[in-house]
């Protein structure tokens, strides 16, 4: 699923050459993917506009519209936005084009279709609810502190917890989480001072190492241009399956299942709860 670092690799790589694009028009293949507003009004409000921004906030992509309203969109767990010359064939699990002037167009695609896009004047609607961005000035251990404090929930699902704090899921939690040392079962309001400044470093530095590498491509991540992410290759527990040993204690990466995430982490460096 695309978390943080690919939506913002995403972000980056569209930028330049969406900005000042016209929608000149929209084909929906898969209907689903618009939650809001109806198809019949998102065609007709789209169509024409020109994009004039794209941010993100958490794992959302938020392109700003010459009308003043903005198009979200969320990748949820397989979606990938390709840009393509027009001339370009629909490839498969293409539910979406975004036909743009300059002879380009922006393709939607979502192989088991839990993407959703939404159209509105004002993107708050959508993102009022998120927690802190983990990479922004404001995010100090201080502010990691108080989003833990008298949590009883395990740290694991705290982190992937988008109100909690944004942006951070699966992989990215438990690889913060063994980069800090810390069980994912322990408890968020039992965590030491000292603890949650190592977990505020690791989350800031696993996070910024995996846009550094443009996201990780382990199911159906893709760039905009089609290539792939290599944030993967250095992971340390995440998604290490089969056997794979901790690369610092030797001792053979575990898998437990923390709020119906599968979770790994090593057992001797991550002492339990
Ligand atoms: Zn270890």
């Amino acid at each position: 699923m695309p978390e943080l670092p690919e939506v913002e690799t995403i972000k980056n790589e569209l930028l330049p050459h969406i900005v000042g694009r016209r929608v000149t028009s929209v084909t929906l293949f898969w209907e689903g993917l618009v939650r809001q507003p109806s198809v019949k009004e998102f065609y007709s409000r789209l169509i024409g506009q020109r994009l004039t921004g794209l941010t993100r906030r958490g794992k959302y992509l938020i392109f700003s519209l010459s009308s003043g309203e903005v198009l979200i969109i969320h990748l949820r767990m397989t979606g990938s936005l390709l840009l393509k010359p027009a001339s370009a064939e629909v490839g498969k699990f293409i539910r979406a084009i975004l036909h743009l002037d300059k002879e380009t167009g922006l393709h939607f695609r979502d192989p088991r279709k839990f993407g959703v896009m939404w159209l509105v004047e004002d993107a708050s609607i959508i993102v009022n609810k998120l927690g802190p961005e983990p990479l922004e000035a404001g995010f100090t251990p201080q502010v990691l502190a108080q989003r833990l404090a008298n949590r009883t929930a395990p740290i694991k699902a705290l982190l992937c917890d988008q109100p909690c704090i944004a942006g951070i899921g699966n992989m990215y939690a438990d690889e913060a989480l063994f980069a800090a040392g810390i069980h994912p079962l322990r408890l968020g309001g039992s965590l030491a001072s000292e603890e949650v400044e190592h977990l505020h470093q690791a989350i800031q530095r696993v996070l910024w190492s995996a846009i550094g590498n443009k996201g990780a491509s382990v199911d159906s991540y893709f760039r905009p241009d089609g290539a792939l992410g290599t944030a993967h290759f250095q992971f340390q527990v995440a998604h290490r399956l089969g056997g794979k040993l901790c690369p610092l204690c030797g001792t053979p990466i575990e898998r437990i299942v923390v709020r119906n995430r599968g979770t790994y982490f090593c057992p001797k460096c991550q002492p339990g709860p």
